[in-house]
């Protein structure tokens, strides 16, 4: 099997980072019109700084408010909106759903795609594939892109004064993505181009899971101060950037998978990507009989941020046996990346994991020394 690495073109990350946008799609050799995508908060935000770089580079855009959901009529509807305006390129601005559209629909009209998120939710925005869900909120499937984004831009003046609850959900994604890669990697999975994993892939997902650590609560301080500060930048980069080309060029597994058999559960819809995530990498921990200190670390880290590490905390408070089995068939189904584990799973032994996982996470937070911060 080839080892096949893939990453966006550019990435471009600061404060005030909108301000230049003009000037790096120019320099990519991208012209207008542009279509922006966005939702009515970004508009609100960003449109001051849009007409401002893009009158320095002379490029005509027009704005398409996203309606709220990624689905097949609002691509349609922004690919008729592209086409109309002659469109060059898509530009995304604003949560994961207004991405994963404006993705969509450069795609259908084979445009580069430009993703500026404006909270660091999850680590899509580098990659080429969305996530579609049904009309019902439960994962559906993959939608896998030609192309990765010609250029990611984040301002992190702007995640900076986005909640918190978006960019801590953020960690969890990343959270998982060391594990993940690890398992696909030591195991000779394919990634999620059909191919092996590279050292460079498996070196940046190990450095993300240590940027975690290290920035995650600093970084948390940033955005009640409403600026951002060392640790955002570099929390930031590992939300979006680290965990981005690691799961795509390495690999995912159990983790994500069981967070695809929560969506099953209605009780978990209220809950963001990241946070059922972070609750499928302690099952994850769990089938895998992780040592003690490997999951005190990563519940210690959890629970400092104020990651969900119990089934109350994501929505399924004492879950009865049919619950729990319609989350382990569907985490299980042919196909799913839970089947890159080492070992052979079966339903019966992800309800298990899930039923350790509530527990570990039951009885850390009943130990006196760690305190589970709100948020
Ligand atoms: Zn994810």
């Amino acid at each position: 099997m080839l080892k096949v690495f893939c990453a966006p073109a550019r990435y471009t990350q600061g404060p005030q980072a909108t301000e230049q946008l003009g000037h790096e799609i120019y320099n990519l050799g991208l012209g207008g019109p542009a279509l922006i995508v966005a939702g009515r908060s970004a508009i609100r935000l960003l449109s001051d700084a849009w007409a401002q770089t893009f009158a320095t580079t002379g490029t005509n855009y027009e704005v398409f408010t996203f309606a709220g959901e990624c689905t097949l009529r609002e691509i349609e509807r922004g690919s008729q909106a592209a086409r109309a305006a002659k469109a060059q390129v898509v530009i995304g601005a604003g949560g994961g759903k207004v991405l994963d559209t404006a993705r969509a629909i450069a795609a259908d009209l084979s445009l580069p795609v430009v993703n500026c998120p404006t909270i660091a939710s999850s680590d899509a925005p580098c990659s080429a594939l969305s996530v579609i869900y049904n009309e019902a909120g439960e994962w559906e499937a993959y939608r896998i892109y030609r192309r990765n984004p010609d250029l990611v831009l984040v301002d992190t003046a702007v995640i900076a004064k986005s909640p918190i609850r978006p960019l801590v959900s953020g960690m969890g994604d990343a959270l998982a993505t060391w594990f993940e890669a690890k398992v696909c990697a030591e195991h000779g999975a394919k990634n999620m181009r059909g191919g092996a994993s590279t050292r460079s892939a498996l070196s940046l997902a190990e450095l993300c899971y240590k940027t975690l650590l290290a920035d995650g609560l600093a970084a948390i301080e940033a955005l009640r101060d409403q600026e951002p500060n060392d640790a955002l930048e570099r929390l930031v980069e590992a939300n979006t950037l680290l965990s981005g080309l690691g799961f795509e060029s390495s690999g995912l597994a159990a983790a994500h998978a069981i967070h695809n058999g929560l969506t099953a559960a209605a009780g978990t819809h209220d809950y963001m990507h990241g946070e059922k995530v972070a609750f499928g990498l302690l099952a994850q921990l769990m089938l895998e009989s992780q040592s003690n200190a490997v999951i005190e670390e990563v519940l210690a880290f959890s629970a400092s941020v104020g990651l969900p590490t119990t089934f109350a905390d994501i929505g399924i408070d004492n879950p009865d046996s049919d619950l729990l089995e319609r989350i382990a068939q569907r985490a299980t189904m042919p196909g799913e990346t839970i089947h890159n584990e080492p070992i052979q799973i079966t339903p019966k032994l992800v309800i298990e994991a899930l039923r350790a996982a509530d527990s570990a996470g039951m009885a850390f937070r009943q130990t006196p020394r760690t305190s589970h911060l709100p948020y």
